[in-house]
């Protein structure tokens, strides 16, 4: 078994139209990517089955979609302005930065030597409006949940929730990243899930406790592999300034081990510092007979949608011989693939092949939109395609097809074909 390396993982992805990079034609443009058009279902796909089983599986679930712009008063309540920083190193010589925590003592460019560490604040700042001064300024959010926060009050007023219930978001963050690096593992515009899941302050280790648990099974869920994600607990010095204790859930990507998302106890930092900035009380009511209120304590899960995809497409990419043929395939849980199953006419010119094929793909259309048409080349060349873009099964309609409405089926991974009724198919394929 050969080694997945980032080189083999970053060619399929753009050769095959998972992600490109961004502004390509210009030469690209550091720290930005785009996804194409299997990139966009696999990520839809994903974000469909965290919205599933965080937010519509659950009782205790709010989600929301907030303007990624908030005042910029919200952005100084939450510390951002003053301490969402990384520690940036110059080079004397040939002015190049770096993130220092990520350089040695020498410049890695040029061999020259460092000045001071500076902090360098990684929101985007920007101006709202035809006015170009201070009051005009506000930021790209650096994530997603700062719109949850503020969002605090309206949920509570239009829902009434009792503790612990939780509010979710999927929405582009942008972080100003001294050093963008390893393809979509650390980019400036990404796409967070977050959760910010309210609970009393004297149950927050509890709720630490199942919300790790959540994590692992969101990604055994997705297909990333179990035993690559490990725990690392995060020391007091480390942390954001915002936290009282971390977990980073790190994964073996091909360039080392790495953060993929985070689990953090933010207390009740946020929304006291809103209700203190904003002067609105976000204080509930935790018992009906003594009126007791407290301001509720934070559990906050946030997955980076563009690294669960890196870890995920690490997990999947295999190399195998089937029959005699070496071959690469995705090894996609069927929930996540971009394409759940293709269809092909046997034959390309023969008018009544086509015809039937073109009833399946149309009739099966209907109940799983995920699937491609494919008449190109042999059949044999067809199923590599496939396989290298992780779909499931492959539907092929032949002569007999014509005479008793059955089709073969091909399974990605064994290569073994079955034959079907076409009645049953979308049943197959779903399965
Ligand atoms: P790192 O230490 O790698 O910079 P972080 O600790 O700053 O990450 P968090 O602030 O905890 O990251 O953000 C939550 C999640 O958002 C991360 O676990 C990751 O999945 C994702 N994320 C953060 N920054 C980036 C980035 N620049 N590119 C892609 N995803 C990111």
């Amino acid at each position: 078994m050969s080694e997945v390396t980032m080189e083999k993982i970053v060619s399929l992805a753009k050769r095959r139209g998972f992600v490109y990079p961004g502004s390509e034609i210009y030469g690209g443009f550091s720290g930005f990517w785009d996804y194409g058009p299997l990139g966009i279902a696999l990520k839809r796909n994903i974000e469909n089955l965290w919205w599933r089983m965080f937010v519509e599986n659950r009782d205790d679930m709010f989600g929301i979609d907030a303007a990624i712009f908030m005042q910029k008063q919200a952005w100084e309540a939450s510390g951002h302005v003053k301490g969402f920083s990384d520690p940036m190193v110059e080079c004397k010589k040939c002015k190049k930065r770096f993130r220092a925590d990520q350089v040695g003592d020498a410049c890695p460019e040029c061999g020259g030597n460092f000045g001071e560490v500076r902090q360098f604040n990684m929101m985007f700042k920007m101006h709202v409006g035809a006015t170009e001064d201070e009051s005009a300024v506000s930021y790209l959010r650096p994530e997603t949940a700062g719109g949850i926060f503020v969002n605090f009050k309206n949920i509570i007023d239009s829902f009434h929730p009792k503790l612990p219930f939780g509010i979710a978001q999927i929405g582009k963050a942008f972080r100003n990243e001294i050093a963008p690096r390893d393809f979509i593992f650390r980019v400036r515009e990404m796409e967070q899930m977050e959760i910010e899941y309210f609970v009393r302050p004297d149950e927050w280790e509890r709720w630490f406790v199942a919300w790790r648990e959540e994590i692992f099974m969101f990604f055994e869920a997705i297909g990333v592999a179990r035993d690559f994600i490990h725990e690392s607990e995060i020391g007091d010095g480390d942390r954001a300034h915002y936290s009282k204790r971390t977990i980073d859930f790190e994964y073996d990507f091909p360039f080392g081990r790495k953060e993929l998302c985070g689990l953090a106890y933010r207390t009740d930092f946020d929304l006291s510092a809103h209700a203190k900035a904003s002067g609105v009380d976000l204080s509930v009511v935790v018992n009906d007979v003594t009126g007791e209120k407290v301001i509720p304590h934070v559990i906050e899960p946030s997955f980076g949608v563009d690294r669960a995809i890196l870890a995920l497409l690490a997990s999947v990419y295999t190399e195998d011989t089937l029959g005699d043929e070496t071959r690469v395939y995705l090894k996609f849980n069927p929930i996540v693939a971009p394409i759940k199953a293709a269809v092909f006419p046997l034959l390309k010119n023969k008018p009544e092949l086509v015809a039937k094929a073109r009833e399946v793909y149309t009739e099966l259309k209907k109940t799983v939109p995920q699937i491609m048409w494919d008449d190109n080349g042999n059949i044999g060349k067809r199923y590599r395609r496939q396989d290298e873009i992780g779909t499931p099964v492959c539907i092929t309609i032949d002569f007999q097809t014509l005479e008793d409405d059955t089709v073969t089926i091909r399974n990605r991974d064994t290569g073994v074909q079955e034959r079907v009724s076409t009645s049953l198919l979308s049943k197959h394929v779903l399965a």
